[in-house]
């Protein structure tokens, strides 16, 4: 689990350390791409972010989407909780029309997508078959096969305004650059070896909801797979609408 940083000094940080200009310039070396907007690569879970990134979007909802914070606060408590059991879980600004209200401050996982060819294009491991084999065996919590199976398809659909497909090392490159930008709020050991890229709503809860609140993930996620219930979970996302920007 990321280590908690404090959300208010860590947005001082960036913004003295120019990081958000910073993140645009890394941006700017994608191409400029146009698909069919079917949405099907938004409905797969709510994308990784960057520390960075996710302070990014952090600060457009707060400047931008103030009417919907208490809408983006209750999708990303319940996609905290539920992620792994719940298949209707999506990422939270994937709005009724299909399109992203976050559109210009999309995480580089996002802008990414498409541009690889269908050779290089993998999700990789995402370790799920173990995880769901350890929740059996420790908690006796069924993660639905849908979810343990589900891979990202490739999209031969985007247009790129380059023309062809990026070199693998290319986006490996660009990535590692908006990592070192994390070196800034978390020790580099850290970033280079473990990694800070999360769901949105996961690093939002680390800011939003205690320590106590977090641990019964287990005990929520149970209660929804067993009982058909959000009792507990109702009782978070209602903690959790009372943070203030
Ligand atoms: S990138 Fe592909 S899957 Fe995603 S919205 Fe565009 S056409 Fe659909
Ligand atoms: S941030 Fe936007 S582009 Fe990315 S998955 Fe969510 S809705 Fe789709």
């Amino acid at each position: 689990m990321l280590q908690q940083v404090e959300l208010y000094s860590a947005l001082g940080k960036a913004e003295q350390n120019n990081l958000f200009a910073k993140l645009e310039q890394i941006y700017a070396n994608l191409p400029r791409t146009s698909c069919d907007g079917c949405a099907t690569c938004c409905k797969w879970g709510s994308p990784p972010a960057f520390f960075i990134e996710y302070l990014n979007m952090y600060r457009y909802v707060r400047d931008n989407m103030k009417k919907d914070w208490l809408d983006i606060l209750k999708k990303s408590t319940e996609y905290f909780y539920l992620e792994l059991v719940d298949v209707n879980q999506k990422c939270p600004f994937l709005n009724d029309d299909n399109n992203c209200s976050i559109y210009n401050v999309r995480p580089f996982s996002c802008r990414s997508y498409g541009l690889l060819s269908k050779k290089d294009f993998e999700t990789g491991d995402r370790g799920l078959k173990k995880l769901a084999q350890k929740f059996k065996d420790e908690y006796d919590l069924t993660i639905p096969e849908e979810i343990i199976n589900y891979e990202l398809p490739w999209c031969g659909k985007v247009v790129s305004d380059r023309g062809s497909y990026l070199e693998k090392s290319t986006l490996a490159g660009l990535a590692a650059q908006i990592g070192s930008l994390d070196y800034t709020f978390f020790p580099q050991e850290l970033v280079d070896q473990e990694g800070t890229l999360l769901p949105y709503p996961v690093h939002l809860m680390n800011a939003v909801l205690g320590t106590g609140a977090r641990s019964r993930k287990i005990k929520v996620m149970k209660q929804f797979v067993d009982e058909g219930s959000k009792e507990l979970l109702n009782h978070f996302v209602e903690k959790a609408s009372s943070f203030q920007f």
